[in-house]
């Protein structure tokens, strides 16, 4: 099976009908770029930067992050490197971040909302190194864990102030340097089409969406029946994501397992996602199934899989058409 995947190697990611798809991998240290060059993806779609802060005793500092990620960036050679600020809480415990335990974790003191209020000695550090790094490549920060615009106005104008410190020091970086976020809350999702005016693109974060939209936690083996992306309450969540993002001409990604589900490749095509980020070995999989669909054809399948009220039933159906 493997010499049979090796010949997607260097092949472009177009579907039969014509569709160019971005296939780029996740990564979560500058040492798995090997493998996202071993297996030929076309960039970067998820760098989770929390690893170069875990299993350490302090904090990496700018120029150590910097490092990590210009390292990244040269590796990749221009194309694409989604780099994810940090996202810790949840299931990511920092010990010497001082954090007490929340009661629920996964709506707690997490992510984003820790870094906007610990930003002079986590976010700032970080934002720096980012944007310093993205004169060696193509870098686009991303910002987990939004729930509303207020907490992306706020990152975009920190990045703001950290460009306009680079500039009067003299310090490159890239000037037009995008900025998207992680669509991965049920109130992201729910305000997409605002979100889609003012971010530089998606990139649905299914893990948690699964989780925030069924309320379920995902580590919790006893309710995980409950968790999955089939269920017609989170796909209605991803076509809605989607089509407010072509809606305003933004580039729309996925960088949750379900980006490599081979029932789910099916309904995202027809959904219009234009990117797919997934584990560097399930790239050549997803590269061999993508090429062998056509979008305009899936489109009656999608809307017969969007007619079922059951996961159950949706996941027969995407069954029977393998
Ligand atoms: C997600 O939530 O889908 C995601 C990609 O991020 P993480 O798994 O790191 O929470
Ligand atoms: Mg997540």
């Amino acid at each position: 099976e493997k010499k049979e995947l090796d010949q997607y190697i260097g092949k472009p990611t177009v579907t039969k009908d014509g569709v160019t798809i971005e296939l780029v991998a996740n990564i979560g240290k500058p040492e798995d770029v090997d493998k996202v060059l071993q297996y030929d993806a076309e960039g970067i779609g998820l760098f989770r930067t929390e690893f170069l802060f875990m299993d350490r005793n302090s904090m990496p500092t700018e120029d150590e992050q910097f490092e990590a990620y210009q390292k990244v960036a040269i590796a990749m050679n221009g194309k694409p490197v989604i780099i994810r600020t940090l996202d810790i809480g949840g299931d990511k415990e920092i010990p010497y971040m001082g954090l007490k335990k929340d009661e629920n974790p996964f709506l707690g003191y997490r992510a984003i909302r820790f870094c906007l209020d610990r930003r002079e000695d986590v976010y700032r550090p970080q934002l720096r190194a980012l944007l310093r790094a993205s004169a060696f490549g193509n870098i686009k920060i991303m910002v987990p864990m939004v729930t509303c615009l207020e907490e992306f106005r706020e990152a975009k104008a920190m990045i703001e102030e950290v460009k306009a410190e680079l500039d009067l020091k003299g310090i490159a970086y890239k000037r037009d340097i995008q900025v998207g976020i992680m669509v991965e809350t049920a109130a992201a999702s729910l305000m997409a089409d605002a979100f889609a005016k003012e971010v530089d693109f998606f990139s649905i974060g299914t893990n948690d969406l699964t989780q925030y939209t069924m309320s379920v936690d995902r580590g919790n083996d006893k309710v995980s029946y409950l968790y999955s992306p089939l269920n017609p309450a989170v796909l209605r969540s991803i076509r809605h994501i989607i089509q407010c993002g072509r809606k305003e001409g933004i580039m729309v990604g996925m960088c949750g397992e379900a980006a490599s589900d081979p029932l789910m490749i099916p309904l995202l095509l027809a959904f219009g996602l234009n990117e797919f980020s997934m584990s560097a070995s399930a790239v050549l999989n997803a590269r061999k199934l993508i090429t062998g669909y056509s979008i305009a054809e899936l489109q009656a399948i999608a809307d017969k899989a969007m007619s079922f009220v059951t996961t159950k039933e949706v996941e027969a159906y995407m069954r029977e058409l393998q």
